[in-house]
């Protein structure tokens, strides 16, 4: 009797460009299958490629019993490195199910010669640090930190992210609907056609978005760069989209 192995599969939390470049690296693979989950937060998002699937798990345990009811061999946390909740989960609910899990994040950003970074640990913090260092702030920090900063008065902000963010929101601001990736020189005449005196960012990483970082370098502005969250302890870690593909061959051999 011949006995057929089903094809292993395995779980992308995804939300991110590398788990996208992940996916799409798999999905052409016929000895391994691919799901890839988003949170559903963007009214449009990028999707990856093969099978998708969205919204929550509802926690820890429901992730937990949606590994073991589709049968995942191995997750892959590829969510955005302040996705922290969502990187809680995976941990604790990998653990509880026995199966492997990576967690695939971009490096962080380091300040170059001529920057002025001033770090934060929280957007609050980023936001007690405002009155000191400028008026005009540019906000990159997506639209659901937006409310830390509408307590900041006797200022204006630039707010960039890809979908509306919701109230509080800061008094005086101007609306900017868009996503990376940006040039240095749009960056620059952005930064410098508003007047922004400071930029507010995320430590993301990635390049896609890093071009904001070299106008604030070449105007000569400060930079309140928010830390990450640590990665859940006893996690293994890669940066790069070719270490996780190499994981998934070990996991699914
Ligand atoms: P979060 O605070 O870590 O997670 C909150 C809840 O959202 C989780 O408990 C989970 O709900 C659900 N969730 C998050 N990611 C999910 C995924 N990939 N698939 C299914 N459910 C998910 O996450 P967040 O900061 O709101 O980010 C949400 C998503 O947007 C992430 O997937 C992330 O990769 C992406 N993103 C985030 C940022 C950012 O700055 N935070 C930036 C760019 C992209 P349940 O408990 O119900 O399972």
């Amino acid at each position: 009797m011949v006995v057929v192995k089903p094809t292993p599969r395995v779980l992308i939390l995804g939300g991110t460009t590398e788990a996208r470049r992940l996916a799409e690296h798999l999905v052409g693979r016929a000895d391994v299958e691919v799901v890839s989950s988003l949170a559903g937060r963007v009214a449009s998002p990028r999707m990856p490629a093969g099978q998708v699937r969205v919204g929550g798990f509802a926690g820890a345990a429901g992730l937990a019993r949606w590994i073991g009811a589709h049968d995942i061999r191995a997750v892959i946390d590829a969510t955005h490195p302040f996705a922290a909740q969502i990187s809680r989960n995976a941990a604790a609910a990998a653990a509880a199910s026995h199966v492997p899990l990576l967690a695939l994040r971009r490096r962080a950003w380091v300040p170059a010669g001529g920057d002025r970074w001033h770090g934060a640990t929280s957007l609050e913090e980023a936001a007690h640090m405002l009155p000191a260092l400028g008026r005009r702030h540019f906000l990159t920090i997506g639209r659901q930190g937006v409310s830390s900063f509408a307590g900041v008065r006797r200022a204006w902000f630039l707010v960039r992210c890809i979908d509306p963010p919701q109230e509080p929101r800061p008094p005086r601001m101007e609306l900017l609907l868009d996503r990376g990736p940006y040039s240095a020189e749009a960056e620059i005449a952005l930064m410098r056609g508003r007047g922004v005196d400071t930029l507010v960012t995320k430590n993301s990483g990635g390049e896609s978005t890093a071009a904001k970082l070299v106008g604030a370098r070449e105007l000569g502005l400060p930079v309140v760069m928010v830390a990450r969250p640590a990665t859940p302890g006893g996690v293994l870690e890669v940066s790069d989209v070719q270490g996780a593909a190499e994981w998934v061959d070990v996991q699914t051999r």
